[in-house]
């Protein structure tokens, strides 16, 4: 597929502190990319940088195959065809809805149905004459998504859209906007330090720390075989476990366990990682003995946490079960694991 936008070796600093570090990354068309990451690890500086607010210290970004910005040029903002969806306040607050929607269109752009089009793509439809003020925070957002789609651009932007938003506004808000950014085929970057906003959004995800992308995959990918330890807690509940790796099997509490064939680990030393949906909880006998210190029932599944101890180890670990079967504080179970499992060197 053809690219539309494409990073390479991006840095940034402020002073001494160096908020981009070396970063490239390829999106191709109508894709939407997630950039994930804790607090102040670079992503907005990363999303001004493409949007031209922000001049990288050396690089260079392509949008549609053309240099916007390298050694010898820096094209502006209002030239680059970008839409930004900022974290809020994207609206100007003395224009209604409908001239919010307009505001980055042509004139003969504005004579068509390009804003009832949009709105209603946001399901705003009827809301036109509304001013900024009296809408709610999930319908300003609406907005300014329409607002930022309204002239077609080549990539839109979005900077934690939902994070001024209460959290059942903000799940349902998630599916509404990726379903919007795929009707309108849109190219787009989310940035987000929730792991399963990125999830549930993205064709692809970024793992961004301290201003290095760490990661770049499908959310399965990033899920199921994560770069590193820290990787792997950001994206989800991990398990840790000490083992020792030969021949692309782990020696663990669990007994042996294959190896992921995409871990680079060598003989020797290694630590685990297991999501708590691959164990299975069964009969004493059934595996490594364990006793159930909690089990918190959700419906559809339940969260068991067990004590394991075995040989001179100790340790505490949560596994995600589904189906009916509830077991009581207390009851000494047997503990197995499914599938493969990542191993990092120790
Ligand atoms: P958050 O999720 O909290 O918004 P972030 O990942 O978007 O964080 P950035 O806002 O990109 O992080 O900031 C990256 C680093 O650069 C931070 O340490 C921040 O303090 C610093 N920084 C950002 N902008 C400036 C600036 N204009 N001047 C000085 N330092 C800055």
């Amino acid at each position: 597929m053809k690219s539309k936008l494409h990073l390479t070796g991006i840095c940034k600093t402020f002073g001494t502190l160096t908020a981009l570090d070396d970063v490239s990354l390829e999106l191709s068309t109508g894709q939407i990319m997630a950039l994930l990451g804790p607090s102040g690890c670079g992503k907005t500086t990363l999303l001004r940088c493409i949007a031209g607010f922000e001049v990288p210290d050396n690089g260079v970004i392509k949008i549609e195959g053309n240099n916007v910005y390298d050694a010898h040029r820096n094209i502006p903002p209002e030239k680059r065809s970008i839409g930004y969806v900022p974290q809020e306040g994207a609206l100007f607050p003395h224009l209604n809805v409908a001239k919010n929607v307009a505001f980055g269109l042509s004139r003969t752009e504005r004579q068509t149905n390009r804003v009832e089009e949009m709105l209603e793509m946001v399901g705003m439809e009827g809301l036109q004459k509304r001013m900024p003020h009296e809408l709610s925070g999930g319908q300003q957002q609406r907005v300014a998504l329409a607002r930022a789609l309204a002239p077609s651009p080549s990539i839109v932007l979005l900077d934690e859209p939902f994070s001024a938003l209460d959290a059942g506004l903000r799940a349902s808000l998630r599916e509404d906007v990726r379903r919007t950014l795929k009707q309108a085929g849109a190219t787009a970057i989310i940035v987000t330090h929730d792991q399963e906003e990125a999830m549930s959004m993205a064709d692809v995800v970024s793992v961004i720390r301290s201003g290095k992308i760490i990661q770049t995959a499908d959310p399965e990918t990033i899920y199921h075989y994560p770069e590193d330890e820290e990787v792997a807690s950001f994206v989800g509940e991990a398990v840790f476990l000490p083992a020792i790796v030969r021949d692309n099997e782990a020696q663990s509490i669990f007994g042996p366990l294959p190896v992921n064939q995409r871990c680079r680990i060598v003989d020797g030393e290694a630590t685990l990682m297991i999501r708590p949906e691959q164990f299975t909880v069964g009969e004493p006998g059934e595996g490594t003995p364990a006793r159930v210190v909690s089990n918190v029932y959700f419906g559809h599944d339940s969260l068991v946490r067990l004590h394991v101890s075995h040989s001179s180890s100790e340790m505490e670990i949560s596994a995600r079960i589904l189906g009916m079967k509830r077991f009581g504080e207390g009851e000494v179970v047997g503990l197995s694991v499914k599938g493969s499992v990542m191993a990092y060197k120790a």
